[in-house]
């Protein structure tokens, strides 16, 4: 059965995932969306300047040809030989040089038509769908669908008469826009004496729809696909993401425990040593000092605990704010070493330190380093058997100072070198019990080496003794 922060963190994980799932989705759709409306606009586009290209061709061709007669179905046919005249058999196979003459470059895809000025049909080419509306429409662009054969889009021009088409040339002013505006102005303005009629061009839509079709077939189908494909890897996303979350809870949870563990201890002897103090009979008050002398001691190891765990959480609190005091390293490595000098002779412990003369500063906060130093020296004594040595030494290397404490102690295992920093962590509960230690020293050490944008860094073999090394930015 999973424990509750489990369940939390499977919960916050779904979410996360689905958020980002919806967030993802959302912005592909619309991407999706965005891209589709381009597509269709972008060959829109070329459909229509194709025609135009198209339409400006052939009435650029057309017009130097016009006939000025009101009557024109012999010239029609004459210039137009591809085109079926209103009312006239159609020649449905005209030769090479008749084709070349109308120019259509398509003749399956495109289509055209030509009217008087007064809006009735004069020719058209044979392969113009059916049924095409009869009425004349001078509006440039006009889309229509037919039955049979799906939609068209066409494109109408106006052509003038032979005269007024020789001055157009002249002026250079055939362009099919150009004329594509005439036409609505013309109609507009009702009759225009100089037009001899409108050219019509236009083309399926049948190629442009399928291809319409496919790319919202591959919308339909690829989007809910994509959808999946994000949804799989928000879920993957978000484990990862919550990996770094649940492990810093995992670690926070058991530093929670630990200390609650710590404390317990401490508190229970001392509860335990008031509670026999309060039942001493009147006849045994010489007990009583004793039991005070124990009392005060578990009082200070809690009180020590309490300190510790204070400067941890200020040293993690305070991380951005770094020391700007300078501090003499010599000075703290042979004030510790003639402190301990004591201890170690009282262990029978051989301790030597190497100072150079050199005075070496760090930005630092004096009394933290001085516990960094002494966290390590008093480990190296109290792990170090009679008999056995601790040299401590202070020296410089790129820019870096550096404290190293070699000691010929009981050593640690490699598989442990590394959690030995973390709070409460000891290597052998019993041995460092009995040496009153915590489990909190090092990671103090660790922290406020950190705090001093420095790092300390363990060396050891079992049974060989230990190097651990303190490495800090030194100030010139
Ligand atoms: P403690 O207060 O219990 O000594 P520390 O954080 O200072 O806690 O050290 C963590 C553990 O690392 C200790 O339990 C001890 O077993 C191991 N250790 C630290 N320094 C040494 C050393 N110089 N030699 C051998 N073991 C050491």
């Amino acid at each position: 059965m999973k424990n509750p922060s489990q369940l939390l963190f499977r919960r916050s994980r779904r979410r996360l995932a689905c958020w980002y799932a919806i967030a993802m989705g959302g912005l592909l759709g619309l991407s999706g969306l965005g891209m589709y409306r381009a597509l269709v606009r972008a060959n829109w586009v070329a459909i229509e300047r194709e025609i135009e290209s198209i339409a400006g061709t052939l009435h650029d061709s057309f017009e130097p040809m016009l006939p000025a007669a009101e009557d024109p179905t012999r010239l029609l046919q004459q210039i137009f030989p591809d085109l079926c005249v209103v009312e006239q058999p159609c020649n449905n196979n005209p030769t090479f040089v008749q084709r070349h003459t109308t120019g259509i470059s398509d003749r399956n895809t495109y289509y055209i038509r030509l009217f008087n000025q007064h809006g009735d049909l004069l020719a058209f080419s044979p392969n113009q769908p059916f049924p095409l509306p009869t009425d004349f429409n001078p509006s440039p662009w006009q889309t229509f669908s037919t039955e049979e054969s799906g939609r068209y889009h066409q494109f109408t021009t106006i052509l003038h008469r032979t005269d007024n088409a020789a001055d157009s040339a002249a002026n250079n002013a055939t362009d099919a826009a150009l004329s594509a505006r005439l036409v609505t102005t013309n109609d507009r303005a009702g009759v225009d004496h100089q037009s001899w009629g409108y050219l019509q061009i236009g083309r399926t839509l049948a190629p442009y729809d399928a291809e319409i079709e496919r790319i919202q077939w591959i919308l339909i189908f690829g989007l809910p696909l994509v959808l999946v494909l994000v949804a799989v890897s928000a879920w993957a996303l978000s484990g990862l993401a919550m990996r770094p979350i649940y492990h810093s809870y995992q670690k926070q949870q058991q530093f929670t425990a630990n200390a609650a563990h710590e404390l317990r201890s401490p508190l229970a002897s001392l509860l335990a040593t008031v509670e026999a103090t309060l039942r001493l009979s009147s006849t045994q008050q010489q007990e009583v000092v004793p039991m005070l002398k124990t009392v005060e001691r578990q009082g200070r190891r809690l009180s020590h605990l309490v300190a510790d765990l204070l400067l941890l959480s200020r040293l993690e609190q305070d991380a951005a704010s770094k020391p700007d005091k300078s501090c003499c390293l010599n000075d703290v490595v042979a004030d510790l070493s003639e402190e301990f000098l004591e201890l170690a002779n009282v262990s029978d412990i051989d301790l030597t330190s190497q100072v150079p003369d050199a005075e070496i500063y760090v930005a630092g906060d004096e009394s933290q380093l001085y516990r960094l130093v002494s966290n390590v020296i008093a480990n190296a004594i109290q792990y170090t058997p009679a008999k056995g040595s601790v040299k401590v030494s202070l020296q410089t290397r790129d820019r870096v100072a550096i404290v190293a404490v070699q000691d010929s102690g009981i050593g640690i295992p490699l598989s442990e070198q590394t959690q030995i920093f973390e709070r409460f962590y000891r290597v052998n509960s019993d041995r460092s019990r009995k040496t009153g230690g915590t489990g909190l020293g090092l990671a103090i050490s660790q922290a406020i080496a950190r705090y001093h944008d420095g790092k300390i860094t363990v060396n050891s073999n079992l049974g060989q003794g230990s190097l651990f090394t303190i490495y800090l930015p030194y100030l010139c």
